[in-house]
């Protein structure tokens, strides 16, 4: 243990070492962006396994996305390398709550095999009500007034909600909500809000299901929201000890109830908080890191800290007026491309990142990737698995796994033809309420006879139904669930959805629907099997790392079910998993919200539409936030940060750049380190900050600015680290070549 303790705290710095080994119960490492807070986080979690003596299973540890939970397990593998951490209770609030309720939420009248309702789910299912309502809500706004409901923990008769809606409306929302959550029970699905609530009431009532907790852990915790802070005092109701890091000017999820006054809160509920600052950034050049600073120094409410950088001054960040939005990603394709190319061998596709405030902004960056070639990944808002032909296939996953699932089989029971129109789905709906039974089993009844009058499926249409819906998904769930006897091995999950796609002739049926691009759709379908095989694979190489450790008294449901597990594996990282996200695959650029990139960081960096309308978005009420986000934004960079504008917006209308970037847009360059200056320059500092610091090289390269050029003056003492032999390095495969380190994608959410 003691070489892993040795290797855990000897890259950091004083106070990154003093919140890995502090004593006291709670702790609260509040820093700014790169400052080694996950890093740190990280260190402290085998610190509390190897100094303090904590089994790896009663460790907690949230992360904010599903892709930061998997980079936290892999580094923390690295550093133990014994296996312990498969034993870690490690994810998203909504991954563990989830694992919580599928292990006891028998204990609270949950049913065995509850499935996720998604955000794409919960839209139709409101959309659907308020307009059965006839009293012109708009579900969108519906939806948002539930979700900040079930946040604050209140349920369908709550407080009340002032301002915006008046008393007929707020009639109508709570009985929309009511509808809402009875169409859910009855198809026996949870929403992401449930997941948390639920897990807040059985936490409450069974406290045994934690009782083994000994620290609870929780990374970005600016953006948890009130129904969130209730699980983690509940997940460490047994020993109180909690580490949090946050940043509070990194907060960007108050849209969604994020809260920050949980901070204070937490400083209130558990007095003798041990509060560590760090000041060191590790991430940016310094010149990054002073215009990041000028801009969330606006914020005159913002409760102030220090930053200071390690790294030397680095290219100026870039702002680039354009004609038009396809003018300016062309000016993003040929600028990265150039760079890569005068970069050598040292930088790839994976060390370039395009992040936009909204993914309706992708479009012409991704044909201009297209037209030169270019290969990337999206991450955070474009729904891989909100593809028309995904979609379908997740839905007849679902009805396999959920008969009940009347959603998803209205869905499917016309895809492919099967000479089923909507009024007999509306006629079948409305049977199987007044009946109180699933759609399935009305139609099961239909197959086997026992037609009412009311529903007009015709006899042939019937037969069809019969014969390549009901049968055959009768089947293959017969064939999953066989555990063992005479019988061949149960049908693993890939095979499992081969069959499927065989049975339903899926290929067929896209190039019909599809003759323009059904290649592409099957591509799609493709690589969806692909991570179904992933999840297969890992589920085969630790099969119970998912399972709760044993807490005697309270009986724990077993996971069996895979296409369970892989379902809501799917729900919950909906927007994490993209094309090739594969650490082997060749490199891509990556294309992500800002929102998805928070956590994460690359050598370079484009941040398109900086102008006003787009950020701050027109329809965004809170400017802070705003700038906040283009904050989050601009300090994901370490070595190039290019921002850039259309003077043109996408329709037409004349724009002005962000009033965020407006007082200090004349630090910018504004050609680019283009044409008329030396762009070797720029790549050898990138070089220089790949290298550690005593290689020669480090010392020989030209200073890349002039003295007039010195918008920050630089104190010669702070451009570089105090104990600077200390370079945090790698240890492991990544080490390979001496190339900046930097996640080769991201990850979003819950
Ligand atoms: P954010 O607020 O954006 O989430 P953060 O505070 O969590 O940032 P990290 O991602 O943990 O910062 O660290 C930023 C970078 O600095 C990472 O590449 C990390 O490996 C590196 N780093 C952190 N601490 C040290 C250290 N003591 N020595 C060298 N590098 C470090
Ligand atoms: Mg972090």
């Amino acid at each position: 243990t003691s070489s892993s303790q040795h290797a855990i705290l000897d890259g950091l710095n004083d106070a990154q070492r003093r919140a890995v080994t502090s004593d006291a119960p709670t702790v609260a490492i509040l820093a700014g962006p790169g400052s080694g807070k996950t890093h740190t986080l990280t260190a402290r979690v085998v610190w509390l396994m190897d100094h303090d003596g904590l089994r790896p299973q009663d460790v907690l540890v949230v992360t904010f996305t599903v892709k930061a939970a998997r980079e936290m397990k892999e580094r923390i593998a690295r550093t133990l390398a014994d296996g312990r951490d498969k034993k870690l209770i490690l994810g998203t609030f909504h991954s563990i709550a989830r694992r919580y309720l599928a292990a006891y939420g028998r204990h609270i009248g949950l049913s065995q095999s509850f499935g996720i309702a998604d955000d794409a789910d919960s839209r139709a299912i409101i959309a659907r009500i308020c307009k059965r309502m006839q009293t012109g809500l708009d579900p969108a706004f519906a939806r948002n007034w539930i979700s900040k409901k079930k946040a604050r923990g209140a349920g369908a008769s709550g407080a009340r909600r002032g301002g915006a809606a008046g008393d007929r409306s707020l009639e109508d929302l709570e009985t929309c909500y009511a509808e809402y959550q009875k169409h859910l029970e009855t198809s026996h699905l949870l929403d992401y809000d449930d997941l948390l609530v639920r897990c807040v009431e059985l936490l409450r009532k069974f406290p045994a299901c934690v009782s083994n907790i000994g620290a609870v852990l929780v990374d970005e915790y600016q953006d948890t929201n009130a129904i969130q802070y209730d699980l983690m005092t509940l997940l460490a109701q047994r020993r109180r000890r909690i580490t949090i890091v946050g940043d509070p000017d990194q907060s960007i999820y108050g849209w969604r109830s994020a809260d920050i006054r949980n901070l204070e809160r937490l400083l209130r509920d558990y007095p003798g908080t041990d509060c560590v600052a760090l000041e060191r950034n590790y991430r940016s050049s310094k010149s990054i890191l002073a215009m990041s600073l000028e801009v969330i120094k606006q914020d005159e409410k913002r409760y102030k800290k220090s930053l200071k950088p390690i790294h030397a001054k680095g290219c100026r960040p870039v702002l680039r007026r354009l004609k038009n939005p396809s003018t300016e990603a062309d000016w993003i394709v040929a600028e990265l491309r150039r760079v890569l190319l005068l970069s050598g061998s040292m930088l790839t596709h994976n060390d370039v990142a395009i992040l936009l405030r909204s993914a309706s902004l992708s479009r012409h960056i991704e044909s201009a990737l297209g037209r030169a070639g270019i290969t990337y990944r999206m991450v955070g808002g474009f729904k891989f698995y909100e593809r028309a032909e995904i979609k379908t296939v997740i839905d007849y996953l679902r009805v396999i796994h959920q008969p009940e699932n009347n959603d998803a089989l209205a869905r499917i029971i016309n895809t492919p033809r099967r000479g089923v129109g909507d009024t007999t789905v509306r006629n079948l709906l409305e049977e199987a309420e007044t009946a109180s039974l699933s759609v399935w089993a009305v139609l099961t009844k239909h197959c086997q006879g026992l037609r009412t009058a009311k529903t007009k499926i015709t006899k042939q249409a019937e037969q069809k139904i019969s014969g390549t819906l009901l049968r055959p998904l009768n089947d293959i769930r017969a064939k999953m669930g066989q555990a063992s006897g005479p019988e061949p091995a149960p049908l693993g999950l890939v095979r499992m959805i081969e069959r499927l796609l065989a049975t339903l002739g899926f290929r067929k049926h896209l190039e019909e629907t599809h003759p323009l691009d059904h290649e592409q759709r099957w591509a799609n379908v493709q690589e969806f099997l692909g991570l179904a095989a992933d999840f297969e694979r890992d589920l085969d190489r630790s099969p119970d790392d998912d399972a709760l450790p044993e807490i005697e008294g309270l009986a724990q449901a077993k996971e069996a079910d895979v296409l369970q597990r892989f379902l809501a594996n799917v729900s919950l990282a909906a927007d994490a998993q993209t094309a090739g996200d594969d650490q082997q695959s060749k490199p891509l650029v990556t294309i992500s919200t800002i929102h998805a990139a928070k956590g994460l960081e690359w050598p370079i960096v484009f941040i398109p539409a900086v102008y006003a309308g787009s950020i701050p978005h027109a329809r965004s009420e809170d400017d802070d936030e705003e700038r906040r986000l283009l904050y989050v934004a601009m300090t994901r960079a370490q070595s190039l940060l290019y921002l850039s504008y259309p003077v043109s917006g996408s329709n037409g209308e004349r724009t002005q750049v962000s009033p965020f970037i407006d007082p200090i847009k004349h630090y910018f360059h504004d050609k680019g380190p283009c044409l008329d200056r030396p762009v070797m320059a720029e790549v050898s500092e990138i070089l220089r900050r790949a290298l550690p610091p005593d290689e020669e090289i480090y010392k020989e390269l030209p200073d890349m600015f002039s003295p007039e050029d010195n918008l920050f003056p630089v104190n010669p003492d702070e451009a570089q680290d105090a104990d600077g032999q200390s370079r945090w390095r790698e240890h492991g495969p990544s080490a390979k070549r001496p190339r900046l380190q930097g996640p080769s994608n991201a990850g979003q959410i819950r």
